[in-house]
């Protein structure tokens, strides 16, 4: 079932044991907007069946907010408007010259082109598909995109972030959320889990130059403007006493600025920094 947060704003939830991102519905007066297309063409087809009970406005945009395939996979199912930032689809590009029977797929897990839960889940959720291929968005935008669905607003951000390089934010200002994406999070890069350190201050404040009071995450479905604080706090506290690729060095010099021991979030946080160190050193 869809998550109402106003009369004109819902989400369909994330589901972890299937690796299904949050999915977003924002409805003007003339049309509706979806952000992110599913991590299957079954993912899809269960979001636009619950679309169908509201009774909205027809879809007419779907904004991928980036090229991680459980995000866009689902493309093909939408009658209607794919919208990407210009480095979103220079990465889906590369994924419509892929095949996706089993031997090819099989291929891309071993070479790293693709994660083993994709390659799963596709198998799964994607009973016929050998002549699968996904088609091509059909407005690329540079930095930031305007769309009016009929007294409704909807802010499109290219923005910089510690997860990807291709990050697009929506912003509803009439309803105060802003849908993420995974852009808050981090990321893996040969086999270790990092934050982007350099992009961490600069995403945090492309972010609260919005004034929201919702926010949707990629994996986390919703969080309130107190507990986006406390993970930027988090965050940013952790960044700042890693300076190395020592833990034991940036966990003293945590003890030593803030008089106490970092909480189990901030230490996750502060060897993903230290993890940052070591990728940019090698
Ligand atoms: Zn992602």
């Amino acid at each position: 079932m869809l998550n109402k947060l106003s009369d004109t704003t819902y989400y369909l939830s994330n589901q972890g044991d299937r690796e299904r991102p949050t999915l977003g519905l924002v409805c003007g007066d003339r049309y509706s907007l979806i952000i992110d297309s599913g991590n299957s063409p079954q993912h899809a087809q269960d979001f636009l069946l619950e679309i169908e009970n509201l009774n909205v406005p027809p879809v007419k945009y779907v904004v991928i907010t980036h090229a991680h395939w459980d995000h866009f996979l689902g493309m093909n199912e939408f009658d209607a408007t794919v919208i990407v930032n210009s480095q979103t689809n220079e990465i889906i590009k590369e994924w419509q010259s892929l095949s996706y029977d089993d031997s090819s797929l099989q291929k891309y897990v071993t070479t790293n082109l693709m994660s083993a839960m994709c390659m799963k889940i596709i198998q799964t959720d994607m009973p016929n598909r050998d002549s699968f291929k996904i088609k091509s968005p059909d407005v690329i935008f540079e930095n930031t995109l305007t769309i009016d669905l009929g007294n409704k607003i909807c802010i499109l951000e290219s923005i910089k972030s510690t997860h990807t390089d291709d990050s697009t934010i929506i912003y509803i200002p009439d309803e105060k959320v802003v849908f993420l994406g995974d852009c808050a999070y981090g990321t893996t890069t040969n086999s270790l889990f990092h934050y982007k350190q350099s992009l961490l201050l600069p995403m945090i404040e492309d972010i609260q130059k919005y004034d929201a009071e919702m926010f949707l995450l990629g994996h986390e479905s919703i969080c309130d403007l107190n507990e986006m604080n406390i993970y930027w706090e988090e965050l940013t506290t952790a960044s700042q006493v890693v300076k190395s690729n020592s833990l034991e060095n940036a966990i003293e010099a945590f003890k030593a600025e803030n008089k106490r021991d970092p909480n189990d979030n901030e230490l996750f946080f502060i060897k993903a920094f230290v993890n940052d160190h070591i990728i940019q050193s090698q």
